[in-house]
C-alpha cells in the first residue's frame, strides 16, 4: 500500500499526521508492506487534512495524527468510513485536470517521482526530434493564451522572443501571485516544481533563450524551498546547465525573490526589479519580448502557462485546441474560495459554465445561505451576478461583463456580504499597492476609496455617484499600468450589477 499525505500549505499538521503514519507502520510491523510518502495538493483544501491510500485510491478527509493507527491497521480491510470522502464526488469527477494531473500523486521534490510519471519526456522527445520552429508552431496552433491574466496568445508571444535581435535572450517564470484568494502558482509550485522547470526548459529552447528566472514571492517559503532543491536536481541530472541531455541546450535558472510587492507581477516593474532596481512598470512599447531584462529579449509566462507546456508537447497542439471554446483553448486552473462546501484547487476546461463550478465542483453554497455573485480575477476584476451563472468562463464571455478570468482567483459571494464592502476592500488594497509613478492612480485609487467609505457609511450623495463612475473611468483610461488601469473594474462591475445597494447607502435627507 502507498498511503499520500498532501504536503501543502493548505493541509494543517500534514507533518504531524506523516509521522504518525510513519510511527504506525513501524508498531504495526507493516514496513515491507506500507510506503508512507508526503505529496503535493490533492485540490479538495476544505476537507483536509488529505490522506490518499493506494492503489485503492480511497481519500480520508479531516486526519488528525490520532487516526494514524486506525488508518494503518485498516489496509487491505475495510474502509473507515467516518473518514471516507465519496469516491464519485463531482468535486473530482468533473475536473479536467491537465497542469494538476500530478499534483497530489507524487513527491514534489522527488526527481524518480517525477521521472516515473512520465516526467522530463516531453523535455526528451523535444530535444531529440524537434527543432525550435516545430515548438513555436505547436504552441500557435495549440492556441494556448497566457494564463497570468490578460490572456495574451503564447505563441505569438513566444514567436517574437524568438526572432527578436539581441543576445543574450533572458526567460522569466512569472510566479509573484498577489491576488487577494487566489494560490493557484503557490499551490502548483509547491506540488509539482519539475514540471514548471520542464516547461520552461522547453521555452528557452524555443526561442533560444540561455539564462531564466524565477520570480517568486518571499512570502512562499515552502514553494522557493521545494524550487530550490528541483533546481540542484535538475542541475546535477543534466537537465539544467551546459549542453542539457547531450543537445546544443545551454540553460540556467535562478531564483529572484520579490519582497510583496503587487505591483511587480506587473511585467516591466518585475523586469526592473530582477535588474536590482526598485520595481516600477515603464510605458509599452517597448515589449520586453524584444527590450525587457538588461535590454534584451526577454520571454516573460506565468507558472501555469508554463506548467501547459510539457502536455501540450506530449499530445500535440490539437489535444489542447479541441478542449475549451473558440478563442479560449484548454483549461485553467481556479482557486475556489468563498461560501461554497468545497474550496480548493480546481482545473477545468475553459467554457465550462459558472453554475457548474458553484453547484457542481463547489457543491453548491454552504448550508443556508444563497448565491449572489462569483468574483474573478481578484481586484483586477468583477462580479458575475447569481442571474449569469450560466456565463461559459472564457476570456471573452468574462469580458463582457465586465470581469476578467484573471490568473484564477474566484470567490463565491453569498446574500449576507455587501458588493459595497467588497470593492471598498478591493480599492484599499489597490490604492496601498499603487506605486506611486503616475497621478491617476496614485490620487485616483485614494480618491475612489474615500468615496467607498462615504457609502459604507451612508452619507454619499448622488454627485458621490457620479464623481465615483467618471474617476473610475479616468483611471481605466489614463493610468499608466495594469494596476491601475484595471483597478476600478471591481466597482464598475458591481455598479452594474448591484446598482440598488449604492444608491441605498445615498444619505436620505440629501
Ligand atoms: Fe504605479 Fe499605479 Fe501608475 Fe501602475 S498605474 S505605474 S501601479 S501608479
Amino acid at each position: 500500500h502507498h498511503v499520500f499525505v498532501c504536503s501543502g500549505l493548505g493541509c494543517p499538521r500534514n507533518d504531524e499526521i506523516r509521522r504518525a503514519l510513519e510511527r504506525a507502520v513501524q508498531t504495526q510491523h507493516l514496513q515491507d508492506a506500507v510506503l508512507i510518502r508526503k505529496v503535493g495538493c490533492m485540490g479538495l483544501c476544505s476537507a483536509g487534512p488529505l490522506v490518499l491510500i493506494q492503489p485503492q485510491e480511497l481519500m480520508y478527509q479531516g486526519v488528525q495524527p490520532e487516526d494514524a493507527e486506525e488508518i494503518i491497521a485498516s489496509l487491505g480491510k475495510s474502509p473507515i468510513q467516518r473518514l471516507l470522502l465519496p469516491a464519485d464526488l463531482a468535486f473530482f469527477t468533473r475536473q479536467h485536470k491537465n497542469v494538476l494531473r500530478l499534483s497530489g500523486r507524487i513527491d514534489p521534490e522527488s526527481l524518480p517521482d517525477y521521472l516515473v510519471a512520465g516526467g522530463y519526456q516531453a523535455l526528451l522527445k523535444t530535444l531529440a526530434t524537434l527543432q525550435p520552429p516545430d515548438i513555436l508552431r505547436s504552441i500557435q496552433d495549440s492556441g494556448l493564451r497566457g494564463r497570468g491574466g490578460a490572456g495574451y496568445p503564447t505563441g505569438l508571444k513566444w514567436a517574437t522572443v524568438a526572432k527578436a535581435q539581441g543576445s543574450p535572450k533572458y526567460l522569466i517564470c512569472n510566479a509573484d501571485e498577489g491576488d487577494p484568494g487566489a494560490f493557484m502558482d503557490r499551490s502548483l509550485l509547491e506540488s509539482t516544481p519539475h514540471a514548471i522547470l520542464e516547461g520552461m526548459i522547453m521555452a528557452a529552447y524555443a526561442v533560444g533563450a540561455s539564462q531564466g528566472f524565477i520570480y517568486i514571492r518571499a512570502e512562499y517559503p515552502l514553494a522557493v524551498q521545494r524550487l530550490k532543491r528541483v533546481i540542484r536536481d535538475a542541475e546535477q541530472n543534466n537537465l539544467l546547465g551546459h549542453s542539457i541531455c547531450g543537445s546544443n541546450l545551454n540553460f540556467h535558472i535562478q531564483i529572484r525573490l520579490g519582497a510583496g510587492a503587487f505591483v511587480c507581477g506587473e511585467e516591466t516593474a518585475l523586469i526592473r526589479s530582477i535588474e536590482g532596481k526598485r520595481g516600477l512598470p515603464r510605458p509599452r512599447p517597448p515589449y520586453p519580448a524584444e527590450k525587457g531584462l538588461w535590454g534584451c529579449p526577454t520571454l516573460i509566462n506565468n507558472v501555469e502557462t508554463y506548467a501547459n507546456i510539457p502536455p501540450l508537447i506530449t499530445h500535440g497542439p490539437e489535444w489542447c485546441a479541441n478542449l475549451g471554446t473558440d478563442k479560449s483553448r484548454g483549461t485553467k486552473v481556479f482557486a475556489l474560495t468563498g461560501r461554497v462546501r468545497h474550496t480548493g484547487l480546481i482545473e477545468v476546461p475553459m467554457g465550462m459554465r459558472l453554475r457548474e463550478i458553484v453547484d457542481d465542483i463547489g457543491g453548491g453554497l454552504t448550508e443556508g445561505h444563497t448565491l449572489k455573485a462569483v468574483q474573478t480575477g481578484g481586484p483586477s476584476g468583477g462580479c458575475i451576478p447569481a442571474a449569469l451563472l450560466d456565463t461559459p468562463v472564457s476570456y471573452e464571455s468574462l469580458n463582457e461583463l465586465g470581469s476578467i478570468m484573471g490568473s484564477g482567483g474566484m470567490i463565491v459571494i453569498d446574500e449576507t456580504s455587501s458588493m459595497v464592502d467588497i470593492v471598498t476592500y478591493f480599492m484599499a488594497f489597490c490604492r496601498d499597492e499603487s506605486c506611486g509613478k503616475c497621478t491617476p492612480c496614485r490620487v485616483g485609487t485614494a480618491q475612489i476609496h474615500n468615496l467607498l467609505i462615504k457609502f459604507q457609511n451612508h452619507r454619499a450623495t448622488m454627485a458621490d455617484l457620479e464623481m465615483l463612475e467618471w474617476l473610475c473611468d479616468l483611471l481605466k483610461n489614463t493610468s499608466l499600468c495594469g494596476l491601475g488601469q484595471s483597478a476600478p473594474n471591481p466597482v464598475l462591475s458591481a455598479l452594474r450589477f448591484f446598482r440598488r445597494e449604492f444608491l441605498d447607502c445615498i444619505a436620505t435627507e440629501q
